[in-house]
């Protein structure tokens, strides 16, 4: 390609709110083939709301619900938050905390009300030596219903099963069929719940799903789909895609995400909208295509 033509696609870019931050990147869109995209914030809207909650024998519902909003009063995850809600909507007073932990990619704990909790994924309980069996019917029924589900602990034991909802964004089944009307593969990578991100991929068409994924392990992946499929652009938003971002040939931020996940970025997607995907690789396509 030649300097000018990155300047006019660029410049056109700009327009569409695509910003290129990387000449290169619009050069190496042209002929990607597969689209990575991190589930929560950008395939969805990243603010979940608190759909059920069902407690263990022996514990009451608004107790619970109140010990673990108190511990997640204290996380920045969007989890944290929907739980918080829910407990203010049903007017909860939340007792004090102390003793605060965040576990990435697990959950949070902390000790209230004399009482020691504990809440997160699945394999946060297996760590703590707890078997979530007993939940196991519930859990299968909301993941395949596309519901995140966690676990909240109290004093070492099982006390209930949550789960949460995060809406996709209106525009993510557009940009999807846009990607695939390009010829493009897409793939998810989320450290949610594996069954809940395949109901959820299967609603939106999109060809794999690569789920319960650690922070650090989005770079395996990245490599891994890479290895598999070829030239690879991956979208993400938060502070734990940023590895991901660098990683990939072409790394692509929603312009509404993390300064961190911005920084890491080659293309800013202002609009804040998937849709910004499809138009940056037409773009790369025609302005690259017609000079050369
Ligand atoms: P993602 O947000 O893409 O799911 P994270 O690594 O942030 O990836 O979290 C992975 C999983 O760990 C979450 O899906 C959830 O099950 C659990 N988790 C993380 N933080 C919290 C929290 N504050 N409260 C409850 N569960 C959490
Ligand atoms: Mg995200």
């Amino acid at each position: 390609a030649t300097p000018t033509s990155i300047m006019v696609g660029t410049g056109r870019g700009a327009e569409l709110g695509i910003l290129f931050r990387q000449g290169e990147a619009l050069q190496l869109l042209r002929d990607a083939k597969v689209v990575a995209v991190d589930k929560t914030g950008t395939l969805t809207e990243g603010r979940p709301v608190l759909t059920d909650l069902e407690v263990a024998e022996g514990f009451d519902r608004a107790q619970v619900l109140a010990l673990i909003a108190a511990v997640e009063a204290r996380s920045e995850h969007p989890i944290a938050r929907a739980i918080v809600d829910a407990a203010a909507q049903q007017g909860l007073a939340l007792p004090v905390l102390s003793g605060f932990e965040s576990i990435t990619g697990m959950g949070v704990r902390a000790s209230t009300d004399g009482r020691r909790v504990e809440v997160g994924a699945d394999r946060f309980m297996h760590s703590l030596s707890l078997n979530v069996k007993e939940f196991d019917a519930s859990a299968q029924r909301l993941s395949s219903e596309g519901k995140s589900p966690l676990y909240a602990a109290i004093d070492g034991r099982l006390a209930a099963i949550v789960a949460v909802a995060d809406p996709i964004k209106p525009s993510t089944p557009a940009a999807i069929a846009a990607l695939h009307a390009l010829g493009l593969k897409v793939a998810m990578v989320t450290g949610d719940n594996e069954r809940t991100a395949r109901a959820i991929a299967a609603r939106l068409g999109i060809d794999e799903v690569v789920a319960e994924v650690l922070p650090e392990g989005k770079v395996h992946a990245i490599q891994r789909l890479k290895a598999a499929h070829g030239r690879l652009a991956f979208v993400g938003d938060g502070i734990n895609d940023a590895p991901a971002l660098a990683e990939a040939d072409v790394g692509l931020a929603i312009g509404t995400g993390t300064d961190v996940a911005i920084e890491a970025a080659d293309v800013v997607l202002m609009s804040g909208s998937l849709l910004g995907v499809p138009n940056a690789i037409a773009l790369s396509k025609a302005t690259i295509g017609n000079i050369r």
